[in-house]
């Protein structure tokens, strides 16, 4: 866990710094409340900030406003560290969103626990985030998270001038592997699946359950011709993925529907995500039509 001091005293940076480093914290300093911001603000920052409260330039409840305002997509854990000890000082401090307020001089010890806190409010933050994030099943991107980073990604693909291929998935008949195996096993092939098809779709690639025993992926800077053939080598793979009957004694063959289309760079920017998802969608009821397991594409 990453840890920003913001002090302009360089003796308590130096000590504070030694003793959270000595606690197995990763620790950035900064000397003023500028500075401090310059870090925070950015998406890649740290995880916990002990702010000094007079600091040159933004002082440590500025900083501590500032984040707030932000709204950032991960919570800031903030400690403001001062020698301002007066209950209305306190309660200022509170206010401007700070999560902990504590008192110069300090004990190490009771410091520690405080930073402990932090640390556990953060750890649940991020569980929170990747509960809300993913399928609970195959720990895919769930529905609303894949197309937030679809939406991301198209905007990219826009910019630079990049394909951005998607490849939509169906698997067969998969009622009845339900209806023979039981509910059970079907959780367990929609778990290979994902597995396969995660294992398949690397970075920058990305792979989200959308629906029941259907999945898509996101594949930025690949061509129709790259989707297809993805599609198809994942399409092969599943042929010999081995997934286990209840009974022991046999395995569960699976096979597969795709749809794949692209995004290219300079098609007309009243392209969607939805129109491109659309066009995979009906490639995959073309390969649903045709006798299943296939890939089918659509321009
Ligand atoms: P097709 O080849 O046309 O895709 O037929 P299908 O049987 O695969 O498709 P259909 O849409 O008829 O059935 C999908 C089934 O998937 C119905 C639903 O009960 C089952 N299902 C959806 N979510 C889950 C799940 O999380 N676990 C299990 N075990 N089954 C699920
Ligand atoms: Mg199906
Ligand atoms: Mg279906």
């Amino acid at each position: 866990m990453r840890i920003l001091i913001a002090d302009d005293n360089s003796v308590t940076r130096r000590m504070l710094k030694s003793f959270l480093a000595k606690w197995g914290y990763e620790v950035i300093t900064t000397k003023d409340g500028d500075e401090a911001w310059e870090v925070l603000k950015e998406d890649d920052c740290p995880d916990i900030a002990i702010l000094d409260w007079v600091m040159p330039g933004k002082e440590g409840l500025d900083v501590c406003r500032m984040v707030r305002a932000a709204n950032k997509p991960s919570y800031i854990y903030i400690i403001i560290l001062t020698s301002l000890g007066n209950q209305d000082d306190i309660i200022a401090g509170l206010q401007a969103g700070a999560d902990d307020y504590v008192i110069k001089p300090f004990n190490y010890d009771e410091f520690r626990c405080r930073v402990r806190i932090g640390e556990r409010i953060i750890n649940l933050e991020r569980e929170i985030m990747r509960m809300a994030a993913t399928d609970g099943l195959t720990g895919l991107w769930n529905r609303r998270e894949f197309m937030d980073k679809m939406d991301a990604e198209f905007k990219r693909s826009q910019k630079e001038g990049r394909s951005l291929g998607v490849i939509l998935s169906d698997i067969d008949f998969f009622k009845k592997i339900n209806d023979t195996y039981g509910h059970q096993a079907g959780d367990l092939v929609l778990q290979e699946f994902a597995g396969c098809l995660k294992y398949n779709i690397r970075q920058p690639g990305f792979v989200g359950r959308y629906g029941g025993e259907e999945f898509i992926a996101g594949c930025p800077g690949l061509t129709l011709d790259g989707v297809a053939s993805l599609a198809e080598h994942i399409r092969n793979e599943l042929k010999s993925l081995w997934i286990p009957a209840p009974d022991g004694s046999s395995h569960i063959p699976i096979t597969a529907s795709f749809g794949v289309s692209v995004f290219m760079p300079g098609e007309s920017s009243d392209k969607t995500i939805d129109t491109i998802i659309k066009r995979a969608d009906d490639a995959l009821y073309r390969a649903k039509a045709e006798c299943r397991d296939r890939v089918c594409r659509q321009c």
